[in-house]
């Protein structure tokens, strides 16, 4: 920790009044059990987020940065003016000496040394649309007391942030709302899709060739309402999106992920080139969308929720009618044959335990989806299915376990059963199951395509294909 410069309090006053001159924008409280930021996008000589915190009296001193290595040195400053410039450690702590009143630092979304591949999180952007991970540039209490509030403001740029902000534009949060929080957009185009019970919130950070905003939403609509093929409500009143255009591809979604922050918030990157044509066949909207289906486990267990997600990406399609069921089997079984190459010999168990996103995970998982859902079939004379263990799970909250998804699917079916798939699958060589299972169900891999053959499990097959719980949703709005 090192003291650099003492400034007068009414300089402070004065730096911190600038910061709001061009763009009036929400009103910080005046709470004093309140920590308050004001998030700042400035355009020279970088664009770069200023971001100045209120401290509250008692606030833990040590604060952190979720995700570090974006910010060297953070300032801090006591009532009288008194600055200090503090370091920020490997571990992305910043620890305040007494009496600390404000803390002011600059996020340099342009920062040339970072590497490309992490841009997603550390800030891309074109002019003055641009895209960074909060955990990356926010700062926040290192412990976060349940009953400690925070109220944000954003200054110099239209900003979709996760939350929902009040009638002036503040963000009204708990410290702990800061330990994931999701995806942020500044600058940009807005669109919203409309859903019976739900809307997502849209931002376009950047410039599409061929695409019209209306098209990028009229793509993620698609994916929203066949995610209500798979629940009976979208899975949270109100998300957000944000579509990063990346110059140089043609793909519908080179990209996407989910962040759990509360709600979740998705961003998903699309080339710059891809045509509304293309969306046709895109996945990765719908997959993302498809983790809101399920809880977050905690601790993360990636062969169960990519393997949900994966299995209704397949499922949602052919029940939107957007893929036949030849076209969604034959889906499932080249993923099926994808993670088989990845797996070699090893077991679901082996598989798994290594590379939490390679395809071994993802379709071993997905497998494992199916073999659920059929068997909560095969015991309840096909009058519940997986989907069921989606909903009650809801209704339990945002988040769940390993054990409880376990109990959850055994409540379902009426009997315990997944204790002794899960051990089926995870100790055998992976994707054993797969052949017997497809067997049963009439599902056969002909040189000319999937064929249907009558089998003991058509008929589970069949429901499993049908549209569920499908509505149509009132549109899109600009
Ligand atoms: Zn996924």
């Amino acid at each position: 920790m090192s003291r650099v410069h003492r400034c007068s309090l009414l300089a402070l006053v004065l730096c911190v009044g600038l910061s709001c001159v061009s763009v009036p924008g929400p009103r910080l409280s005046k709470d004093p059990a309140t920590l308050r930021y004001t998030v700042t996008f400035v355009r020279a000589p970088t664009r770069a987020l200023d971001v100045e915190v209120v401290l509250v009296r008692g606030t833990p001193r040590v604060f952190r940065f979720t995700s570090p290595g974006g910010v060297a040195s953070v300032g801090a400053y006591r009532e009288d003016g008194e600055h200090f410039e503090l370091p920020v450690t490997e571990e992305g702590r910043v620890l305040l000496p007494a009496d600390i009143r404000f803390l002011r630092y600059r996020y340099d979304l342009e920062a040339p040394t970072r590497s490309r591949g992490q841009r997603l999180f550390t800030g891309m952007g074109e002019a003055d649309a641009w895209h960074v991970a909060g955990r990356a540039y926010l700062i926040r209490p290192h412990q976060t007391p349940p009953d400690l509030r925070v109220e944000l403001a954003v200054e110099g740029a239209d900003a979709l942030l996760p939350w929902q902000p009040d009638e002036t534009g503040l963000y009204r949060l708990r410290a702990e709302d800061l330990v994931d929080s999701g995806f942020h957009g500044f600058g940009g185009r807005r669109c919203q899709v409309v859903l019976p019970d739900a809307v997502l919130d849209v931002a376009v950070l950047g410039h599409f060739r061929q695409l019209e905003d209306s098209q990028v939403c009229g793509w993620l609509k698609q994916a929203a309402d066949e995610v209500l093929t798979v629940r009976r409500t979208f899975p949270y009143p109100r998300i957000t999106v944000r579509v990063i255009p990346v110059p140089g591809h043609e793909g519908p979604s080179l990209f996407g992920m989910v962040l759990w922050s509360s709600p979740p918030s998705i961003s998903v990157l699309v080339g710059q080139d891809a045509s509304a044509a293309s969306f046709a066949l895109d996945w990765v909207a719908l997959h993302e969308m498809l983790h809101l289906a399920h809880p977050a486990f905690l601790p993360r267990v990636p062969w169960l929720s990519e393997g949900l997600a994966t299995y209704y990406t397949e499922v949602a399609r052919v029940r939107s009618g957007r893929l036949s069921a030849e076209r969604g089997w034959e889906e499932l079984v080249d993923g099926f044959a994808r993670g088989r190459r990845v797996a070699g010999a090893r077991t679901m168990e082996e598989v798994v335990s290594g590379n939490g996103f390679s395809p071994g995970t993802y379709w071993t998982g997905a497998l494992l989806a199916l073999h659920l859902d059929v068997e909560i079939r095969r015991a309840t004379g096909n009058r519940r299915h997986l989907e069921d263990v989606l909903e009650l799970l809801a209704e339990r909250g945002p988040s769940s376990t390993l054990g409880a998804f376990g109990v959850a699917v055994d409540a379902i079916a009426g009997k315990p059963l997944f204790d002794a798939l899960l051990a089926r699958h995870l100790k055998r060589a992976a994707f054993v199951e797969q052949e017997g299972l497809l067997q049963a169900l009439g599902v056969t891999a002909e040189s000319e395509g999937i064929q249907f053959v009558p089998a003991r499990d058509s008929v589970l097959r069949e429901a499993m294909e049908s549209r569920g719980y499908i509505r149509e949703s009132p549109g899109i709005r600009r």
